[in-house]
């Protein structure tokens, strides 16, 4: 199967199957963002504790990738120290910024193992749908600047 075929079943999937859809119950802090240019809209639950994500839901309407990706993004927080979720959120918009090349790893943030996050490498060769990617970021770190 060819790389791009393999993201492509992994968007739909997580488009399809989004991970952790809903809301939390008890504490929990939440953030929403829209992207007017596509439609999308993306609205996201977080509970912290200890310096630490513990858990996620997620809500949204709009396109494959901007679901997917916040699907893809709720699960990949979910357990991390907020330092390590700071540096994949870094390292994921780097990803989405470079044109071409190799995956980045910037040396100086580690918590940077993008997993499925990787599949969605190929948006950034259409940059209207760049931001698409980014919304779910975008809330989280909306979410994470409530955090003390
Ligand atoms: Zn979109």
């Amino acid at each position: 199967m060819a790389l791009d075929e393999l993201y492509r079943e992994v968007i739909l999937d997580h488009y399809r199957n989004p991970r952790r859809k809903g809301v939390l119950e008890g504490d929990h802090i939440h953030a929403e963002g829209q992207n007017p240019s596509c439609g999308d809209e993306f609205s996201l639950d977080l509970a912290v504790e200890d310096g630490k994500i513990v858990d996620a839901a997620i809500q949204g309407i709009g396109c494959s990738i901007s679901q997917a990706s916040g699907s893809m993004m709720a699960e990949a927080i979910v357990g991390k120290a907020l330092d390590e979720v700071t540096d994949l959120t870094h390292n994921f918009k780097l990803m989405m910024s470079i044109v071409d090349g190799e995956n980045p790893v910037d040396p100086d943030r580690p918590g940077s193992v993008l997993g499925d996050l990787e599949a969605l490498q190929g948006v950034r060769r259409f940059p209207v749908r760049i931001k698409c990617a980014d919304l779910p970021w975008t809330t989280l770190e909306d979410a994470l600047s409530q955090v003390g």
